[in-house]
């Protein structure tokens, strides 16, 4: 079957290497099957986002030899269609404004938590109607949605399972992590909302990412059954790390694929040596 894949990145900074072992994975499961690739720039987050990062991220994936399909998707173009989705969910009671600053969460949380955004403690899920009113008019506000709720008004035909090219049949546990934001206060999708409604409406038959995102795909899981929409096949693939086995990321000062372009490394060689775990010096996979 010819297989739909995505590449997502997210215009905040240069790609790296980890970036492009996931771009690369999600070509090629595409390619070999004599399906479609597509770039998706994931630029909800306008604060974040800059324009020269789109230019970085085309040249460095034509630098390691990817073609995709045109036209190129840009998340900040499709604000309509992620309120579309809001105003269903917020019409069947599924979810509620949160006026909640990170200070505030922090604060009322009952024990300190590790790495992660913590499950919200619930305060503005049960603010009465009046007060929640007042506070629309005048504050900025998220939707979260109502883990609890939406949960129960799934039908039981809507059995939250997902298949995972590595590791198998999944079955979801959304309620982990509790009222998800759907809607920040400054940007019109969270993250949740934004990938699940576009890897939908783009056909997207097979999600290639690393295996960092894969407890992510609860909450798309269960945002698919609420909207009504297909669930793709998913591959969570393991992740590149540097020789201690730390997860390669700018701030550790992972190099990019810029700086290995400037140092006069060939990028189509440098996809064949990774796609014949042939790993850079210095580099391995997780769990390897
Ligand atoms: N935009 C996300 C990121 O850069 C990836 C989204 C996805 O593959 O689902 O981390």
């Amino acid at each position: 079957m010819p297989v739909t894949s995505r590449f997502a990145p997210s215009p905040t900074g240069r790609l790296h290497l980890g970036h492009a072992w996931s771009a690369i994975q999600a070509h090629d499961r595409a390619q070999g099957s004599g399906g479609r690739f597509l770039l998706r720039i994931e630029d909800i987050d306008g604060t974040r986002s800059r324009p020269e990062f789109v230019a970085g991220i085309l040249e460095d994936l034509a630098w390691l030899g990817l073609d995709w399909e045109q036209p190129v998707v840009f998340q900040s173009a499709r604000s309509d269609l992620y309120a579309a989705a809001i105003e269903r969910l917020r019409g069947a009671g599924l979810l509620y404004p949160c006026f909640c600053t990170r200070a505030e969460i922090a604060a009322s949380l009952a024990a300190p938590h590790g790495d992660g955004d913590p499950v919200y403690p619930g305060n503005c899920r049960h603010l009465a109607s009046g007060e929640r009113q007042r506070r629309m008019t005048g504050e900025r506000y998220a939707w979260r949605l109502d883990m609890a709720r939406a949960i129960a008004s799934l039908a039981a035909k809507d059995s939250l399972v997902w298949h995972d090219e590595l590791a198998g049949s999944v079955i979801a546990t959304p309620e982990i992590h509790g009222d998800v934001i759907l809607a920040r206060k400054d940007a019109p999708a969270s993250y949740h909302l934004a990938v699940t409604i576009d890897d939908a409406a783009q056909g997207v038959s097979h999600v290639v990412r690393g295996r960092d995102l894969f407890a992510a795909t609860h909450v798309h899981r269960l945002l698919q059954a609420l909207l009504g929409l297909p669930t793709p096949v998913y591959r969570h693939h393991a992740l590149l790390t540097d020789g201690e086995g730390e997860r390669l990321a700018k701030r550790n000062g992972a190099p990019t694929l810029a700086a290995m372009r400037a140092a006069g490394i060939d990028g189509r060689k440098l996809a064949d040596d990774l796609r014949n775990g042939r790993l850079p010096i210095g580099f391995r996979l997780a769990g390897d």
